[in-house]
């Protein structure tokens, strides 16, 4: 059952650590736990540094840490993660202070693990208690926070393939749940500025931005409202390269590439992303790869078995992955 967090933010907020009371259990990673105790000194009766989130290794963690009352999750999504996963296991308490606002692990209910090396999503726990610290948060490189809004403009093309496979299929939809997704992309828009600059306004802008969408996805039963075909390209090229990537990069060069297959405002949309600061033409990835992406992604689509989007109702063409590769080589050289 979703629950919505308490969420307290300020400068110098993680301060309000150190009157918690009972045995606390800190879960962190060296570089945001050493930024961390730059700005709040707090000594935990135990630290358990994350070294990664293999299945095993998360399970035997979990079971050799000593007993706790509280859990404290202090950095990005593998300490968050962790914290969520130690939180489930046990029942305890749980709080979460996100370093970095890449991603929404710190408001979502499940836990990202892998399992030969790849991802799978276990638990149910939603966050019921965030601490947002702007300095700490602000410590974090601007590309990384600024990449967390990747999964509020994915909504633009994410609505458009909802409805098309409405249309098409019949698939469930709910006209007002897409209202409150559309309203929160021009919330970003509004503020797209400030989230670029990493102010205040701007981590909270997307952390609230994070929480509705968590509340309403959780509402209607899965991701449908924010995910869509961006989100395909971003998974088959994580699946042909077997490479990490920043999710901002991935997602931010699905919404380049579907909203001109979707012929959805691409041009409203890259210069949304410009003004966020997303990294879209995703420079960890090479033109072979992004091409070999496209030429492959019907088949990727259907052998992973993932939902119905523009990636079935438009063929992608030769002339479209030349026109869209010269597009985002422009795109690349004005970086
Ligand atoms: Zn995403």
């Amino acid at each position: 059952m979703y629950k919505s967090p308490r969420i307290e933010s300020g400068r110098a907020a993680t301060k309000q650590l150190l009157n918690l009371q009972g045995r606390c259990l800190a879960v962190s990673m060296d570089i945001p736990w050493s930024v961390f105790q730059k700005i709040t000194r707090w000594d935990p009766d135990h630290i358990h540094m994350v070294a990664n989130m293999d299945m095993e290794v998360v399970e035997a963690a979990e079971k050799s840490l000593p007993p706790c009352d509280v859990v404290v999750g202090i950095g990005g999504g593998s300490s968050v993660d962790m914290a969520k996963y130690i939180a489930w296991k046990r029942g305890c308490r749980m709080i979460l202070v996100p370093s970095i606002i890449s991603v929404d692990a710190p408001l979502t209910n499940t836990v990202a693990v892998r399992v030969d090396k790849k991802v799978k999503y276990i638990g149910d726990i939603y966050p019921e208690e965030l601490i947002v610290d702007y300095d700490l948060i602000q410590q974090a490189p601007k590309d990384l926070n600024r990449a967390g809004a990747c999964d509020i403009a994915s909504i633009h093309t994410g609505l458009f393939d909802w409805k098309l496979a409405h249309d098409r299929t019949g698939e469930r939809y709910d006209a007002g749940i897409a209202q409150e997704a559309r309203e929160c992309l021009l919330e970003l828009d509004r503020h797209a500025n400030d989230v670029y600059e990493v102010t205040p306004k701007g981590i909270d802008t997307v952390i609230d931005l994070f929480r509705r969408e968590v509340e309403f996805c959780s509402r209607f039963g899965n991701s449908r409202p924010e995910e869509g075909s961006e989100h395909i390209v971003a998974y088959a090229i994580e699946h042909l390269t077997r490479r990490h990537f920043i999710h901002g990069d991935l997602v931010g060069l699905g919404i380049f590439l579907m909203t001109r297959l979707q012929h959805n405002g691409h041009d409203w949309a890259v210069e949304l992303m410009k003004r966020v600061g997303l990294r879209y033409t995703c420079p960890d990835a090479s033109p072979d790869e992004i091409r070999a992406a496209l030429t492959g992604l019907k088949q990727f689509k259907t052998e992973a078995d993932l939902f119905y989007s523009v990636v079935d109702t438009t063929p992608i063409s030769t002339e479209f992955i030349e026109g869209a590769m010269a597009a985002l080589a422009e795109q690349a050289g004005r970086r």
